[in-house]
Parts: C-alpha cells; structure tokens; sequence
C-alpha cells in the first residue's frame, strides 16, 4: 500500500479516472447494504468528500463492520467513473486499512442535534465538522489573500509586541501580565510594588498594534500588522472576543480620503478574493445557513461604499426615530454609535456598506487628527450589513503640539509616551491607518452569525477551555 504516494482528496476528485490512488481521511458515513459498502472519505482538504465503493466480498467482515462514522482509514484503489455519487470520480477499494476505530456509541457528532452551540462545548472534535472544515478554509485564504494584498503593494508586514507597558493605548480594558505571586504581592506605600515584576513595571497583552505601527509607518512608510490583540472587556455578544486578530495598516503620506480608498479597496479584494477561491466551502455554507450569503459577497464588489459624516448620521438616525424607528439605546450628537444604529444605517437607509467620518473628538482615541471645527476628528469607521463595524481607524494627528495638547487634556501621561510622541518631534507626517478585526471580516465572508463560529479556539468572558 505505501509504495503508492497518498493524494488529497481535493486532488483525487479532480483527477482523471483510470489510475491506482492512495487516500487516507475520516469516515464522514457508510451505508449499502451486504454485497457492497459506500464510504464517504473526508481528509479535510475540500468540503467534498470521495466515494469509496467496498465490496463485501473482498474484505474481513469486522474490518467492514470497524468502518463507522469517524473512523480513520487508508484505502488504496482503482479510480474509476462514479455514476451515483454526485462527483465524477470514486475508489474501487482493492486494500483498506483501518487507522483507528470510532466508537459510534460515544463519538459526539454522531448524535442528529449537532448545534453550533452544542459543537462550541466539545470545541476539539468541532473541526472535524463540515461547518468548521469551511469555516478554517476561508480563514486561511483570508490570511493569505491578506498578507498577498499588503505585499503586492509594497507593504511591510510589522511584527508589533504582544506585551505592553499599559495605559498607552486606551483602545479597550487590558489583561495584566506577569509573574508576581498574587498570593503574596510585594507592596511599597500602599501600593503594588510593579519594579519587582518580570519587566519592572506593570505590563499587558496588547489591545492594538497601532501605537508601535505608526512607528513603522514613519520609518518604512506603509507597514501592517496581522496579530492577536486582546481586550478584557465584558462584552458577551456574538461580535466581541477577548482574544481576536487584527490586521492593521498605517500609511505615512496618506490622508484620510487615502485612508477610505485602501480600507475599500482592501475588503472588496478579500471578498474578491473568497468568491473566487473558496466557493465549494461557501456555496456549503449558503445552503447550510444563509441563503443570502454569496449574493451579499456579490453585492458589496459593484458598488462604492457611502461615505457620511457622524453628524449627517445622527441627523438620519434622529429621523428615522421621529418616524418611529425604535432602538434600544438613545441616539444623539455624541453618544457612540450601537451595532444597531451601525446596521440601520447600512441595510435600512443606505443598503450598501457606509463609511462613517469626523467623530465627536470625546468618543475617539487621542491619536485621531483634530478637525478645525474644534469638535470633532478625522477618524473613519467601516461598517457593514449584519455586523455592523468592521474596520475603525482614523488619519493620525501630526502636530506635536495638537497631540501633547490633547494627551494633557484627557489626563494621560505624556511620559510614558515619549518614544511614541517622538514621532511628531523628528520629521512629522501626515499618515493614516486602520484597524480590520479578522473574526469580524469572517463573520461577513461565512455568513456566521456568532463569531465565536469563526476562530477555531475562542476566548470569551469564563471560557478559555481547549
Ligand atoms: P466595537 O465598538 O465594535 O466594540 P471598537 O471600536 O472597540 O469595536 P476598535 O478599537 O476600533 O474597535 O478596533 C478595530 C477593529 O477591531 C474593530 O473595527 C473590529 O473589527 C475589531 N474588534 C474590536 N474589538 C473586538 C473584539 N472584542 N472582538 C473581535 N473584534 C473586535
Ligand atoms: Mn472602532
């Protein structure tokens, strides 16, 4: 059997019948009846899997009967025409051989009520489902397409630090790091003792690459992140995770118009990108759990993207409630948008995704380019229908003096700042940059409705298991 050289499967289903093949995979079903078994074969390499026909006759009755959903096995054979299975190829089993047996008693997917939520407790057998097979495919040509788009440009994809002296940033609450014993805490004047820690100071995961970008950016001029970031925040809903991946580019040289036409350009390549490489796996997922999904990738290629102000959008959102659109939160001239207003904004008024602008400056990061207006700040948000924002970012404030004035106004510590301040004081530039979550790029690209359903691990308020 192994003077044969195993192909995928992926391969097999493509290639021309007539000749002896090698698969090895996972028994998705069998069924057939005494003369002859049907084996579906999966080894995750596609959606599909292959038919392999067994006859009775030519294989030990228990080996056959050891051959259940879940099963690993090698079967060698002849590929040949297939006329019932749905492909054009199958495999005629000369040889089989029985990896390791699945106990149909006590194997989880077995069982009919295979729920996402259900999966989400047994999170290492769930990969083995066809819904998560998908869903890790279209995450790994999403990475790749990403990493294609910045290097094709010209990019410089930027390795930023995990960990990171806290405060700096501002972008969500942090998890702490380090190696103190908490059962015992060293304590000067009342307080936590951080010299004695790992780093002599008090240090976090990351929540943004951005600060530590822009210092790429000004040096090499277009750089990106692709990281994990991390926000402890207690959000339990189907957009948020503690842990997620972010994808930051920051642009020396671009101003916010700039800005807008890369963060377009940039999601319209990645849905380009999944239509053209991934559609047995999203023609799976239309079918499986939204039927509007490969039209809406569609939908959003055509058109260009609404570009509005936020005070244009409160204006229609005030509208829209004096119409007697009822939200469940309040909207005015400086509350932060809800994922509510966002998808009203974008499936109900607009129909198409919108780009927000010039935010209220209290509701924004420090870093965010101050408008003339005194009120509000160059910063831009994308968003997108069913998930609301999916990109936020913003052009960067390059005057030293507007951007000291700002940090001492809201109260932070210019020090800890210095090395990121320093990049206002050598040879400022005006540059931009924005921040994709990936989960929420995949939520939009597989139509999940739970983002937890897009990371084959996650991370959410008491749940770190696997
Ligand atoms: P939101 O208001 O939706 O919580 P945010 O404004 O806090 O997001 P940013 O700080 O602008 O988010 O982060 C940039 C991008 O990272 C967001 O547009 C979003 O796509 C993604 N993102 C932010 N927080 C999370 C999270 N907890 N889980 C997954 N993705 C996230
Ligand atoms: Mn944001």
């Amino acid at each position: 059997m192994d003077t044969l050289k195993r192909r995928k499967v992926r391969d097999l289903l493509k290639a021309e019948p007539g000749i002896e093949v090698l698969a090895k995979g996972w028994v998705r079903t069998k069924r057939g009846n005494r003369q002859v078994k049907f084996i579906a074969l999966n080894d995750g390499s596609t959606i599909n899997n292959i038919q392999v026909v067994a006859e009775a006759g030519k294989f030990d009755e228990q080996l056959l009967k050891d051959i259940t959903t879940g099963a690993s096995i090698a079967v060698k054979g002849h590929l040949v025409p297939s006329i019932g299975s749905g492909q054009a190829v199958e495999i005629q089993a000369s040889e089989i051989e029985l990896y390791g047996t699945c106990d149909p008693v006590r194997y989880p997917l077995q069982k009919k009520d295979t729920s996402l939520e259900f999966l989400r407790s047994i999170a290492h057998l769930r990969l083995r489902t066809n819904t998560f097979g998908a869903v890790l495919r279209i995450r790994n040509a999403m990475a790749f397409a990403i990493h294609k788009f910045f290097y094709d440009k010209g990019f410089v994809y930027l390795h930023t630090p995990l960990i990171t002296e806290s405060d700096a940033e501002g972008a969500g609450d942090m998890f702490q790091v380090t190696t103190l014993d908490l059962a015992n805490v060293p304590v000067h004047g009342g307080k936590v003792d951080f010299s004695k820690d790992f780093f002599g100071k008090k240090t976090s995961l990351t929540v943004s690459g951005q600060l530590e970008g822009e210092l790429g950016a000004t040096a090499v001029g277009e750089i990106y992140t692709f990281g994990p970031t991390f926000r402890a925040e207690n959000s339990n809903t189907p957009r948020h995770l503690a842990e997620f991946w972010m994808i930051e580019p920051e642009m020396a040289f671009y101003d916010i118009e700039d800005n807008m036409e890369l963060a377009e350009e940039f999601v319209k390549f990645l849905v380009q990108y999944a239509l053209d490489n991934c559609m047995d796996d999203l023609r799976f997922l239309n079918d499986k759990y939204d039927d509007g999904l490969v039209e809406r990738l569609r939908s959003v290629l055509g058109i260009d993207f609404e570009r509005v102000t936020y005070t244009r959008a409160v204006e229609i959102l005030e509208d829209a409630v004096a119409h007697g659109v009822q939200f469940e939160y309040p909207v005015h001239w400086g509350t932060d948008f809800q994922s509510e207003h966002e998808r009203y904004l974008v499936e109900k008024h607009f129909g198409r995704p919108v780009i927000l602008t010039d935010f209220p400056k209290d509701i924004k990061a420090f870093y965010m380019k101050q408008n003339d207006d005194g009120k509000t700040v160059r910063g831009m948000d994308v968003l997108f229908p069913k998930i609301g924002e999916i990109i936020g970012g913003s052009e960067r404030e390059a005057s030293l003096e507007k951007l000291e004035a700002r940090i001492d106004e809201l109260g932070m510590s210019r020090k800890n700042l210095e090395w990121y301040i320093d990049t206002r004081r050598y040879g400022t530039v005006p540059h931009s940059g924005f921040g994709l979550g990936f989960e929420r790029l995949l939520l939009f690209v597989t139509g999940m409705a739970n983002i937890r359903d897009v990371i084959p691990f996650p991370r959410t308020p008491k749940n770190a298991e696997f």
